[in-house]
């Protein structure tokens, strides 16, 4: 049984101490709970499974989905609601999800179309959704999937992926036409792009980290995977990611194949159990309660009640049924995350609930019904996934 490991806080240096023994341990914890598809695993849903079965059927039109899905995967949109609302579009106008008809499109009426599936950051978004169709085609024939072709690691990914111009590694002019990247593509979309393209088994599994995401980062400073020197400060994202992606890369160096599931295990995790823990729970988000004396205020963590039947109830769905409970002691909220990007933790709340008024059956999380089971779709250290291309290589 796992136990809160106490950490000297006067011992830690400023910023975020990892520890590597605790992740070994919670992370085998979760891995097997997946494999194993017990809960919250045999109920949960991912995002890149709302891709409906039409769509699928030709893989390059899936791997082309997939591809223009990533300029979606940023900031504070929820990556099921960026899927489904792109889903949605698809099944009207399939065209802007191609890149040879993209780049006929005029930007006016890609923009007109994309904030109809989700109204954020369309200015930038719809730019970099028709350049970056046309450096499609003209570096990698219109194949996200030739992306990946005779790819080293994650390393050589980011190289041909990320968008050079904000880099400042190198000028443009010397890097190869094929490393000029993609418009508003860093690492974690990078990752993201990686991570669903090998979990569709559209390309063969390369050594790279998970797309480190808010989900992710939860997990771990629940967990206290993660620990900051003090509470009492605001953690940003990019400093919760620099630690967070660097100790995921020390764990998984022994054995990349583990990046998909692990990253799988921790995101469902958090989007559809944490979500649901009444200590994680947050209220005021966007709502013109939000402004006080013209100034944005934070929202509040939620007042638990442990006599409250609602609370009990999603309580019993979630933290009381988790695989990690024993070594869960903080609560990060995710209203203060998506409103100012920050991440707000404090001691994990904890309720005694009466099991047998929430039966497992019923365990579901409200907004998530299951589509597609995750049994056949498993990918195991020993599994070998071969993707043979039939296409010629590509002029890199
Ligand atoms: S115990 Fe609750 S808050 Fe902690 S990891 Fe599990 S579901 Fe999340």
């Amino acid at each position: 049984m796992l136990r809160a490991e106490k950490i000297k806080r006067s011992t830690l240096p400023m910023g975020i101490k990892t520890n590597h023994k605790r992740a070994s341990r919670v992370f085998g914890i979760l891995l097997e709970a997946f494999r194993e598809v017990r809960y919250p695993y045999n109920v949960a849903v991912l995002p890149q499974d709302m891709v409906p079965a039409e769509l699928r059927k030709d893989p390059l039109r899936h791997a082309q989905f997939l591809w223009y899905a990533c300029h979606f995967m940023r900031g504070a949109l929820d990556s099921t609601t960026a899927i489904r609302q792109l889903v949605t579009l698809w099944s009207f106008r399939p065209d802007l999800f191609m890149p040879e008809k993209v780049v006929t499109i005029p930007l006016e009426e890609i923009k007109g179309q994309l904030v109809r599936a989700l109204n954020y950051h369309i200015d930038e978004i719809g730019v970099f959704w028709q350049e970056n169709s046309a450096r499609l085609i003209k570096y990698w024939r219109g194949d996200p999937r030739l992306i990946f072709h005779k790819l080293k690691d994650g390393a050589d990914l980011r190289r041909r992926v990320m968008n050079k111009r904000t880099q400042g590694t190198r000028p443009s002019n010397e890097l190869l036409n094929h490393e000029q990247g993609f418009e508003g593509f860093q690492a974690k979309m990078t990752s993201m792009l990686a991570y669903f393209l090998i979990a569709e088994k559209l390309v063969s599994p390369i050594e790279i980290i998970p797309a480190v995401d808010f989900h992710l980062l939860r997990v771990m400073f629940e967990t206290e995977i993660l620990v900051p020197d003090t509470y009492e400060r605001r953690i940003g994202y990019d400093e919760a990611y620099k630690y967070g992606a660097n100790l995921l890369e020390c764990y998984l160096k022994r054995d990349f194949s583990r990046s998909v599931e692990l990253a799988d295990a921790l995101w469902l995790l958090s989007s559809n159990l944490c979500a649901l823990a009444p200590g994680n729970r947050s209220v005021g988000r966007s709502t013109r309660k939000n402004y006080r004396d013209g100034k944005k205020t934070l929202p509040q963590v939620l007042n638990v009640d442990p006599d409250d039947l609602n609370h009990q109830r999603w309580y019993a769905r979630s933290c009381a049924r988790c695989p990690i409970s024993d070594a869960c002691v903080r609560n990060v909220p995710s209203g203060p995350y998506y409103e100012v990007g920050m991440f707000m933790i404090h001691p994990r709340r904890r309720m005694e609930v009466p099991q047998e008024l929430f039966p497992l059956d019923t365990c579901r999380h409200p907004h998530t019904a299951p589509r597609r089971y995750k049994t056949g779709n498993l990918m195991t250290p020993s599994a070998e996934i071969q993707l043979v291309l039939d296409i010629d290589d590509p002029d890199i």
